[in-house]
């Protein structure tokens, strides 16, 4: 049973039957992005086929934010988004296609804007992440979630400051501190960190925050998944959450990041942030009494059939 957990993450949710070769995003700053893409040879399903392209701020296949550009086009290999996307320093750009066949909708894996990797050169950069990912399952990392900080969105209507627009509450149960409604897209599941040993202080400091209690973490982590200043990392077995604090890129390929020592730092249980529900770990929970373990629901009284040691117990 353990060993099934364990080995969960080999097909991560949407990331099953996969139907798209590769989708190659050819960007272009001011507008006229072109992305390409290319079909498995095992897809065999019936024409016509119908593509929509998406774009999106993630690499989460759950996020909410996946918007189509322009209308589904037939029987294409490439669509051209004309809008210009990002201003200031960080290309948060996804990427991702829909193909529609009478027989279902199929969905490719969200593509970063970061940089154009040629064929071979694509495929090398594939084979150090399934590496990178396989020496995580067999014992280095350890399975969390990525928590993508909303930077767009309907502000909060509860917390702003009316006139500057800022943040008045850090534990605002609304926007958790972000200022956007929801605070954090949807958790992305199966994101691997290989943590390094803590280091940890606790002193006092006399100038300003009197007892600190400053706790730095580094944990190698894949940087296709593109997470960014101020996103949570969220330990799937332990719950313990950490602000993504800095990101040094370890490895590139032709200028495409893949795999980084990110700086992280746990955030104060206190912290609305552990308010934030992860709805895998929540079934993951559920499923315990299937591995053999019964826990007495103190919801249930002995009136419905239970005992107060829980079903299956006779009351003595
Ligand atoms: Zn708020």
């Amino acid at each position: 049973m353990a060993n099934s957990h364990f080995h969960r993450c080999r097909l991560c949710p949407n990331q099953c039957e996969p139907v798209f070769d590769r989708v190659v995003v050819s960007y272009l700053i001011r507008g006229g992005t072109r992305i390409m893409w290319e079909l498995l040879d095992t897809f065999t399903d019936p024409n016509p086929l119908v593509f929509q392209l998406q774009v999106g701020q993630s690499a989460n296949q759950d996020a909410d934010d996946w918007a189509n550009v322009g209308g589904p086009i037939e029987n294409a290999f490439y669509a051209i988004d004309p809008e210009k996307r990002v201003f200031g320093k960080t290309n948060w750009t996804y990427y991702r296609v829909l193909v529609t066949s009478s027989k279902g909708t199929y969905v490719s894996q969200p593509v970063a804007a970061i940089g154009t990797l040629d064929r071979r050169d694509w495929r090398n950069a594939r084979e150090i992440i399934r590496k990178e990912k396989l020496r995580f399952r067999i014992g280095a990392g350890q399975d969390g979630y990525l928590l993508k900080r909303r930077v767009t969105g309907v502000r909060c209507t509860h917390c702003l400051d009316y006139q500057t627009q800022e943040v008045t509450d850090a534990n605002c149960e609304y926007c958790y501190g972000t200022g956007f409604l929801c605070g954090y897209f949807y958790p992305m599941a199966c994101t691997w960190a290989d943590l390094s040993p803590k280091s940890r202080r606790i002193h006092i400091d006399g100038e300003t925050r009197a007892t600190v209690n400053d706790i730095v973490v580094q944990a190698r982590m894949l940087l296709t998944d593109l997470m960014g200043e101020d996103d949570i990392w969220v330990n799937k077995r332990t719950d313990d959450r950490y602000y993504i604090h800095k990101i040094d890129h370890v490895s590139e390929i032709r200028g495409c990041p893949l795999i980084g020592n990110v700086e992280m730092r746990p955030i104060a249980y206190s912290s609305v942030v552990y308010d934030i529900k992860i709805p895998d770990q929540l079934a993951h929970l559920g499923q315990l009494p299937d591995a053999g373990i019964d826990f007495p629901d103190p919801a249930h009284t002995p009136d419905e059939g239970y005992s107060s040691y829980g079903p299956n117990f006779p009351e003595p």
